[in-house]
């Protein structure tokens, strides 16, 4: 099927964008957790965004919290690129981790096999739910050396130090601690939202190293057999596949405190340059009866759970007609609406494909060419709005709605304005991920169907086998095909 030709608009797009500039504001606008407000979008190097979301603890199945979250990213990367930006995308695995150990131990295996069989599901999970893979998917255990390098050269700064073969960040040595999340230093020392342990100079401070009795889990470093604490990988990997300055760094909520502030102050100290990234972006949570999905809380619904009983677009669906920093509760029912909306939108596409076939060369009426073009722009306009969907997708509904109006009201139509509306809608659901191309494939095979059905009746009338005739149109009626017959040949249409 022939897409919304994107060339015309990525263009115009980026021109606008660098007159924007020029003028002093951009046109996409994002909000950013670092400010509290939306901000013009202007990366560091325009048409180049560097992107990094941190990723999964892969230790078991994904839940439907997680595809909340990735769903949202691979969106508002395939929005970037829809207005013309080069995304270079990093999403790296936690492959070594407690809950990794625990479970390994659990099962008598090794943290290695729980990541490699977790990774791989987590992996199939977003494939089936038509999440693009990053570009980059870097590992810990692939990063030790570069991760054990980091440490050091935060304690040769004199910002980090070691306390029996831990080491720690000393979170006093940064100026900025709490920009992020808003958490004050002196909550901090009494201890209310860190854990305290006796080797810290302050309940503040955080692992950079932790020292591991347990055999074949950790590494040698300088401060003795240990692994990392959580929050040096996502700086040390970043860094290392972007360069000190990113443009977007994401996660959900729950990693606002103390995740994104600790890798701020880590990544900061190490490169000395003071904006690590510029748009901080954070997704709302995925709740059920009103509280987080999470596995800790055991009210989770696993992704593939989902995947069985219902289509992948219909999933993105669900999760897009919310807002990415909205919270979202988790239903069944909501499910089967998003999926009865996919299908009102895939149906009217395949009506309009196959409608084209039978129209007449001519550009149409222009007052649905007005039409399409307000929705189109309000379309753009809302994705411009903080990547807002639901009122984007809105915008679709309604194009769709006045699209099958149009081929209802009339008894013949034209070439231009289907083929317009088609490639408007068509590219709209692409850039949501929501309609892949295979999936508008199948038309053409129900086309050739139809019309060797309709021949089949021809026939039949011109043989005067009046039943047959009157039993075919009554059986493609019921199957969504009407016929209607004019002097001795027969139009269709496919209705809703
Ligand atoms: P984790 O399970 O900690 O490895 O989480 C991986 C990513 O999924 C993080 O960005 C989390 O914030 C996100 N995440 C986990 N649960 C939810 C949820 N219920 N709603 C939204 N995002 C979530
Ligand atoms: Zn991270």
């Amino acid at each position: 099927m022939s897409y919304f030709s994107l060339g015309l608009v990525r263009f115009k797009y980026v021109v606008t964008i660098v007159k924007s500039m020029k003028e002093g504001c951009a046109v996409l606008r994002v909000y950013n957790t670092l400010s509290r407000s939306k901000e013009p979008f202007e990366p560091v190097e325009p048409p180049l965004v560097r992107m990094y979301v941190c990723g999964p603890t892969v230790y078991d199945e994904a839940h439907m919290g997680h595809a909340r979250t990735y769903v949202a990213f691979d969106t508002i990367r395939r929005i970037l690129e829809f207005f013309g930006y080069e995304v270079f995308y990093v999403q790296n695995i936690t492959d070594i981790d407690d809950k990794i150990i625990n479970r390994a131990e659990a099962e008598g295996a090794s943290p290695a096999d729980i990541a490699e069989r977790y990774s791989a599901s987590y992996f199939r999970d977003m494939d089936d739910l038509n999440v693009r893979r990053a570009d980059v998917h870097p590992r810990v255990t692939d990063h030790m050396e570069d991760i054990i390098e980091a440490v050091a050269r935060l304690i040769e700064k004199g910002v980090a130090y070691e306390a029996d073969g831990n080491v720690y960040f000393e979170v006093s040595s940064f100026p900025h601690y709490g920009r992020l999340s808003g958490v004050k230093f002196e909550e901090l020392i009494a201890g209310a939202r860190v854990e305290p342990d006796a080797a810290k100079k302050n309940p503040a401070d955080f692992a950079l190293w932790k020292k591991e009795r347990r055999e074949g889990v950790g590494w040698s470093s300088p401060w003795g057999y240990g692994r990392p604490g959580w929050h040096i990988e996502c700086s040390v990997m970043s860094t290392k596949y972007l360069g000190p300055r990113l443009d977007i760094h994401g996660g959900g909520q729950d990693l606002i405190f103390p995740h994104h502030e600790n890798e701020i102050a880590q990544s900061e100290s190490l490169t000395g340059i003071s904006s690590f990234v510029k748009y901080w972006i954070h997704t709302g949570y995925l709740t059920i009866k009103g509280e987080k999905m999470s596995k800790s809380l055991g009210n989770y619904v696993t992704i593939r759970e989902v995947l069985r009983r219902h289509s992948a677009g219909a999933v993105r669906l669900f999760l897009l007609s919310t807002h990415y920093r909205s919270p979202i509760d988790f239903m069944w029912e909501g499910l089967e609406a998003a999926e009865s909306n996919l299908r009102y939108l895939v149906n009217t596409m395949d009506r309009l494909e196959a409608s084209i076939r039978q129209a007449e060369m001519g550009s149409g009426p222009v007052e649905m060419h007005a039409k399409i073009t307000e929705n189109a722009k309000k379309f753009i306009l809302a994705l411009e709005d903080d990547f807002s969907t639901p009122v984007a997708l809105s915008h679709m509904y309604r194009l769709a709605r006045e699209l099958n109006a149009y081929l209802d009201d009339q008894e013949t139509f034209e070439r231009g304005v289907l083929e317009r509306g088609l490639r408007v809608i068509a590219k709209a659901c692409e850039t949501l991920g929501i309609v892949t191309g295979k999936s508008l494939s199948v038309p053409e095979i129900v086309e050739k169907l139809i019309k060797i059905l309709v021949e089949v009746r021809s026939d039949a009338r011109r043989r005067r086998d009046w039943k047959l005739a009157d039993e075919l149109r009554e059986k493609l009626r019921e199957s969504g095909v009407v016929l209607e017959d004019k002097g001795d040949k027969t139009l269709w249409k496919i209705t809703r």
